[in-house]
């Protein structure tokens, strides 16, 4: 069935076709605002080569402003660069979180949530002698948008920060008993008695406005208002139970739990900037929107809240297809990454095929940022009102079945106890008003209470839409029908809902968009999967309308996980509902093309994949203005990964598959050197390909030295001649320049010129290349042939890898792949090495490096060195070539301060010549040269006392003692820099001259 879970996989990735085309990244998951999707005709490579904005015209209120558009693949392009924010994961706002806070007052549990429709959250807080609704938020939003409107002037004054639960039970409970509903929830005696505590009549003078409550914080799109008061009441009711469970003693809600997270996409953090511009009623919405948004994609800062984070925006690399996916599926948690903690960086278990395992950044993000994982999408918008009164219905319809199926002696007996309980808890209600809780005696409620259940065949089941109770159904006690009857219902007719049961008392239902989904297979009652039906569909819609797999959300992973087969279980399937598609989909796009990730040290996978990313890759077409660098020759993995096929790598390969030979040799392979052999190089090993576009305005002259040019303007061609530039070959400056026609005339490119310069590069010393294990290392020598090792039936490796590097970092896979690589040259054949593949057969692979074992000679000294095994492994050129890095400085920009030269090679500055390079060339016995640099760097003439040791300003005579002893001396200025320095700490250097 492996060759069925690849089909599987394949028929995923034809539907989300975001693998199979890199521009066009699922916009179904990227919750795209429609407005600021761009028309169909717009060309992206083409924006990006005219450096321009990509810009939607919009109107609101006559106003008429630019907004950036939204690419196919939810990135952006600012000034010609293309630009994506990063999925944001931030708290879950519309599902009930449980938390609590002790601080000197004491213990105060919060529970929030938010109606779908409401402008701020519903927060309900409980502490040892109040319960109240915190509406602080509510006064802050009016008085940052009520400014100019007297509207709101009435409004303001009736807004008091605290409603405590009784005035609102007061004013939304008319239909509902309280007591009756908290019972119904399985409340405890001791819910009640503290509800008690609080219906004592409201301190508040005025009461809060219900329609200013009911529009801002208890908005749901529904008309009819009297179920919206009931809903509003039983939520409330509910989060109270919740607080006080919570205050005595059960778990908060867990805040690293995934189903307590929303993932924003560019969609949701782009629109609520814009609607705020529109909001504020600017004079100039163009001028606003380009302070808020376009500074924001510009920069990378995001405000979220009161705290502005950077580098939440990234520039969309197009080096290789798997730094491109890689940034559009990246997730960061918008917090401080100094300060944040360990809980936040770990993985949690909930985690668990949404989230790469492996792939995030090392150093001070390691864990902030994370990637999706391969089969992961993000829930889109669904239709909630209509999915809402759906279940409304369903509700409805559920209770008056059970009433109508129920015999009457059935009735009368889930009835009759309810009936008597809420007489005379009224009772004590009445006499207790004024008074302290003690009228209720909170053991005697909670027997009650047991016995009630015991005598009640049926439980009522709590169903919590969207983070609001909307209702209950009524199921009997033990029996999970009912519910399993809804949930296949739902799930039938919207693929991304979720619905899932925590408990008996509740179901949840979750319609909102930014929820991580995942699919997977469902498990019948007979057979593990009826793989007969499975291959009878010929697309993935057809599985999923055939119910043959589900897309899943963290909430209902959460509570099935028991419940999900592994790829290997061969046993009793009655137990299961659900089963994994293929094991690999636990790893993100990098992670899973690494063959046998499963048998390395877990940091290795980790660091090779961000190496993946930085990999060279052979591209068939390089689009004509996309600078880059590219391989020019490459070859398809011998062993290769289920996704590596999907993604198309083995049509754009990112390496080539070298014949590796373990030694230490000659020691210029010594700590992850490597050493190539120079007839492999010759042969065009790695030889790569860099592209330098240059975009030049064609107003004026145009000087370019390169020897090839393309001119593109307007529509046509034939505009060239009007430039006063040659028809097909020219002199310009003694240099001949050719002007081709691209085949793919570009439109809209109105007077701009593209200059295409391509260099090539043969491997060369310094250059980095690397395995798909993170076994990287520099090239040390390129040695001739003939000193290569070679074995006895003449094959010379291509290059030599140091032993070292594998005990310490246990990259067994790396091994495992050599030798069924070699396996494979041999054989002619590929090698499927996907992670977590049950068939692998490691005694046969060990039995191939027996075989394939082969006496080695030193190819220098001809001697025997024992028997070896030439692994085949493939390794990928990455982007750090020695040609970028290599500069020299004679005469350049100095910095200010110290006068010593700038660093680094784009400001034209110097290498730090430091301890270490000081110790390598005495070591070669070259100290003068010390000398030499320290004299360029920062040599001046400084005037030196020789009285009083002091630096003095003017040359004649020193200022501070007078002495007309003042020579001129040569020193580096950092020694004057030093001197000024000790003076601010109360520190007087001296100087002797001699
Ligand atoms: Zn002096």
């Amino acid at each position: 069935s492996i060759s069925q879970r690849k089909r599987l996989l394949e028929l995923f990735f034809d539907e989300h076709s975001y693998l199979a085309n890199v521009d066009r990244i699922f916009l179904d998951s990227m919750n795209a605002t429609t407005t600021l999707l761009p028309p169909d005709d717009v060309d992206v490579n083409e924006m990006i080569a005219n450096k321009s904005s990509y810009n939607a015209n919009a109107t609101v209120a006559n106003q008429s402003f630019t907004l950036p558009w939204m690419t196919s693949s939810g990135t952006f392009i600012i000034n010609g660069v293309e630009r994506v924010p990063l999925i944001q994961e931030v708290k879950a706002r519309n599902a009930i979180y449980v938390s609590s806070v002790t601080d000197e007052k004491g213990l105060a549990v919060v529970a929030t949530t938010r109606f779908s429709g409401a402008k701020i959250p519903t927060r309900l807080v409980l502490k040892a002698r109040e319960i109240y609704l915190d509406v602080s938020a509510i006064s802050r939003q009016l008085e940052e948008y009520g400014d100019d409107d007297d509207d709101d002037e009435d409004v303001l004054p009736k807004i008091t920060t605290k409603i405590p639960l009784a005035t609102l039970v007061d004013i939304f409970g008319s239909r509902i008993d309280v007591v009756d509903t908290l019972e119904g929830m399985g409340a405890t005696g001791a819910t009640l008695s503290m509800l008690l505590a609080s219906l004592r009549p409201s301190d508040m003078e005025v009461p809060p406005n219900r329609d200013t409550l009911r529009e801002n914080i208890f908005n749901l799109p529904l008309d009819d208002m009297e179920l919206i008061d009931d809903i509003i009441i039983t939520t409330l009711l509910y989060m109270f139970n919740e607080c006080v469970l919570v205050y005595f003693g059960k778990e908060p809600s867990s805040r690293d739990n995934y189903a307590n997270k929303w993932l924003k996409t560019s969609g949701d953090i782009i629109s609520p900037i814009v609607a705020d511009v529109i909001s504020r009623k600017a004079t100039n919405y163009a001028k606003a929107l380009d302070a808020k948004l376009l500074s924001m994609m510009r920069t990378g800062n995001i405000t979220v809240g009161k705290r502005t984070y950077a580098k939440m925006v990234v520039q969309v690399s197009k080096r290789s297809t798997f730094d491109v996916l890689s940034s559009v599926r990246k997730i960061a948690i918008p917090c401080d990454e100094n300060s944040a903690g360990v809980g936040m960086r770990q993985l949690h278990p909930s985690q668990n095929g949404f989230i790469c395992l492996s792939e995030t950044p090392e150093g001070k993000t390691t864990g902030l940022v994370k990637s999706l994982a391969l089969t992961c999408v993000i829930s889109p918008k669904l239709d909630t009102p209509k999915i809402l009164q759906r279940v409304l219905r369903w509700i409805q319809r559920q209770r008056e079945k059970v009433h109508v199926h129920t015999p009457a002696t059935q009735m009368s007996s889930l009835q009759s106890p309810i009936i008597q309980r809420r007489a005379s808890l009224h009772r004590n209600l009445d006499t207790s008003s004024d008074d302290e809780p003690t009228g209720v005696d909170a053991t005697k409620v909670d027997e009650m209470l047991r016995a009630l259940y015991d005598e009640t065949k049926y439980v009522r089941t709590w169903v919590v839409f969207d983070g609001v109770v909307i209702g209950y159904f009524l199921s009997n006690v033990g029996d999970d029908e009912v519910y399993e009857k809804f949930r296949n219902g739902m799930k039938k007719r919207y693929k991304y809902i979720s619905v899932s049961n925590p408990s008996k008392l509740i179901v949840e239902v979750r319609t909102w968009s930014g929820r991580p989904m995942r699919p997977l297979l469902v498990v019948s009652d007979t057979s593990p999967v009826d793989w007969r039906r499975v291959r009878k569909c010929k697309s993935w819609k057809e599985l999923v309308s055939n119910g043959l797999v589900e897309y899943l959300d963290p909430s209902e992973t959460n509570v099935v996980e028991d419940k999900i087969a592994g790829l290997g279980y061969d046993g009793d399937f009655s137990k299961f509902k659900y089963m994994e598609i293929h094991p690999c989909t636990l790893f993100g796009i990098p992670a899973s093309l690494i063959p046998f990730a499963n048998h390395n040290q877990s940091a290795r996978n980790i660091f090779a994949s961000s190496m993946i990313k930085q990999a060279m890759q052979l591209v068939a077409n390089p689009p004509l203005y996309n600078e880059g660098k590219y391989l020019v020759y490459g070859q398809r993995p011998l062993v290769d990964t289920i996704t590596a096929d999907m993604l198309g790598l083995n049509d754009n390969p990112n390496g080539i598959n070298l014949v590796v030979c373990v030694l230490a040799y000659t020691g210029y392979n010594m700590e992850d050197a490597i050493i190539v052999n120079k007839s492999s190089v010759d042969n065009g090993l790695f030889l790569s390909m860099v592209r330098n576009v240059h975009n030049k305005s064609t107003d004026g002259d145009v000087f370019y030295d390169g020897d090839e040019m393309l001119l593109v303007e307007g529509d046509e061609a034939k505009k060239v001649t009007a430039m006063k530039l040659p028809t097909q070959q020219t002199t310009f400056n003694g240099v001949t320049i050719t002007r081709t026609t691209p085949p793919d005339m570009p439109s809209a490119h109105d007077g701009r010129l593209f200059v295409k310069d391509d260099e090539y590069r043969a491997l060369s010393v310094g250059d980095k290349i690397a395995s798909r294990h993170a076994q990287k290392g520099i090239i040390g020598r390129i040695m001739d042939t003939n000193d290569m090792p070679f074995t006895g039936d003449g094959i010379r490796p291509d290059i030599i890898f140091n032993p070292h590097g594998i005990p310490s970092r246990m990259t067994m896979g790396q091994l495992l792949e050599g030798v069924v690589g070699t396996q494979c040259t041999i054989d002619g054949s590929f090698f499927d090495g996907t992670s977590f593949n049950e068939d692998l057969d490691i005694d046969a692979i060990l039995e191939m490096e027996r075989n394939n074992s082969r006496e080695l000679y030193s190819g220098m000294s001809g001697e025997y060195m024992g028997d070896h095994h030439l692994g085949t492994i493939y390794y990928m050129p990455l982007k750090h070539q020695s040609k970028d890095k290599v500069y020299v400085r004679w005469i350049g920009p100095n910095e200010l301060f110290s006068r010593q030269p700038v660093a680094g090679k784009k400001k034209g500055g110097g290498l730090k010549f430091g301890e270490m390079e000081m110790d390598a060339m005495i070591s070669h016995g070259a100290a003068n040269a010390i000398n030499d640099t320290i004299r360029q760097s920062d040599m001046c003439k400084i005037s030196a006392c020789d009285t009083c040791g002091l630096f003095p300003a003017v040359e004649d005579e020193c200022g501070v003692c007078g002495s007309e002893d003042v020579v001129e001396m040569e020193a580096p200025y950092s020694l004057k820099v030093f001197a000024d320095l000790c003076k601010c700490a109360n520190m007087l250097m001296k100087v002797k001259v001699e």
